[in-house]
């Protein structure tokens, strides 16, 4: 189970469903379709207008926040600028699991990038990283990815590296 990020814009004046199909595809277009859950079938864009006016964004990242540094930062922030500099309103930013919105300013992009820039992904991927297996290549411990049939996967997140040691490591 991971939790995933929440995109939504409330914009300052009701747009049509024409400027919204039209914002739809050029934000596809922008940060690249396959990072949006798209359904032609059932008429589903990029940005799907709400009852209320409000649009969410059908993003598929996990989120990335202070306490889940998992989700790919830089095409989070890439999706909440495109949005705050082609729409005239709030952009709100959130996750899946508490559904607390936070509203994008430039001073929470600012603090997320510091974040960012600090951290990375390091307390997420190191989870279990206690050395006991080293990437010889980057000289850091390697994190435990997968166990199976009594063995288990470990993953270098500098070189992607991947070996297997006998044993299931309790983490
Ligand atoms: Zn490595």
């Amino acid at each position: 189970m991971g939790v995933d990020a929440l995109f939504g814009v409330v914009p300052k004046e009701d747009l049509s469903n024409k400027e919204v199909l039209e914002l739809s595809y050029r934000l596809a277009e922008a940060i690249g379709y396959d990072y949006f859950f798209i359904d032609r079938e059932n008429g589903i864009h990029a940005i799907t207008k709400q009852d209320d006016g409000s649009l969410r964004v059908n993003a598929v990242f996990r989120y990335y926040g202070p306490g889940y540094e998992r989700g790919p930062w830089p095409l989070i922030a890439g999706v909440l600028e495109w949005l705050r500099r082609n729409i005239d309103g709030t952009v709100v930013y959130g996750d899946d699991s508490s559904y607390k919105f936070i509203e994008v300013t430039d001073e929470f992009m600012d603090e997320m990038w510091s974040y960012f820039a600090e951290k990375g992904h390091h307390d997420y991927f190191h989870y279990g990283a206690t050395g006991k297996v080293m990437c010889d290549f980057c000289r850091k411990p390697m994190t435990p990815v997968g166990w199976s049939y009594g063995k288990t996967l470990w993953l270098c997140h500098g070189c992607g590296y991947k070996t297997e040691t006998e044993g299931v490591d309790d983490i």
